[in-house]
């Protein structure tokens, strides 16, 4: 009697030791605190360094979450790579097709130094719109946000955009911009391709005009194209930025190919 009653003690023992490894195990490696220290731990206790090496990439190592002291935690990695894949994807969209065939219309700095502070992006290389007219390719907002500015006699638009998710911190220098739209009009026939209203708000990708051929202060830039400014606004006096990381797109390449995008 004694001796079964001890085979079944050290059965008891021996299936709660198991349950209790397993649910450590369960813990450690799909619980929601895993640590790679844990999780190197646990492959090191079962002699099996290779498999951690394959499961956590050594480049996992570089990638320290924020205040994480200095343990590197699996979940911040994780959460680190997503960051990095989202803010791949340009906040912007492009605004309008064309290209750029002169270098004087690509962007090169602020007005202020004497620069072209924007893009100037054409319907076509010989200047003229749609069926050789004086009107161009379709512009759409670039960011959603509100239309804080219109001047018909530059056929401009302004787009304050909605302050841009902190996922961009490191890959745009401001989340804080407005968007700038230029010479939606005709020059000749006065007619204005202008779409939205002042204070209305817009959604990216909303149709807001027309490129034209309008402009205030220069005959020269009289051919239909759409001028296309990207500013800081958390800075006075804003501050114009090259629009690449916002588009994804060149703005310093000659003869560079934009295609309106669709999110
Ligand atoms: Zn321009």
């Amino acid at each position: 009697m004694e001796k079964i009653f001890s085979k079944l003690m050290t059965i008891i023992f021996a299936a709660s030791l198991a349950l209790f490894i397993m649910l450590g195990v369960f813990v450690i490696v799909l619980g929601p605190k895993r640590t790679e220290s844990a999780i190197k731990a646990l492959f090191k206790l079962s002699n099996y360094e290779e498999g951690y090496q394959r499961i956590y990439p050594v480049a996992s190592k570089e990638i320290l979450p924020p205040d994480s002291g200095n343990e590197p935690s699996v979940l911040g990695a994780e959460y680190l790579r997503e960051v990095r894949d989202i803010s791949s994807v340009p906040p912007f969209i492009v605004p309008s097709s064309g290209t750029i065939p002169v270098s004087a219309f690509l962007y090169t700095g602020p007005l202020s130094e004497g620069k072209h502070e924007g893009i100037d992006i054409w319907t076509s290389v010989n200047g003229s719109g749609i069926d050789g007219g004086n009107k161009g390719n379709p512009v759409y907002a670039a960011c959603s946000g509100e239309v804080t500015y219109i001047w018909e006699a530059n056929g401009d638009v302004s787009i304050r955009c909605d302050t841009l998710d902190s996922i961009y911190t490191e890959v745009i220098p401001s989340l804080e911009i407005k968007t700038l739209y230029g010479h939606m009009a005709d020059q000749f026939s006065n007619e204005v391709y202008i779409n939205v209203a002042l204070g209305q708000r817009v959604e990216q990708g909303d149709l807001i005009g027309f490129q034209g051929n309008r402009c205030y202060w220069s005959l020269q830039n009289r051919v239909v194209h759409l001028h296309f400014s990207v500013y800081d606004v958390s800075v006075q006096p804003q501050k114009p930025l090259d629009p690449e990381p916002y588009i994804g797109v060149s703005c310093t390449t000659l003869n560079q190919d934009f295609v309106a995008g669709v999110k």
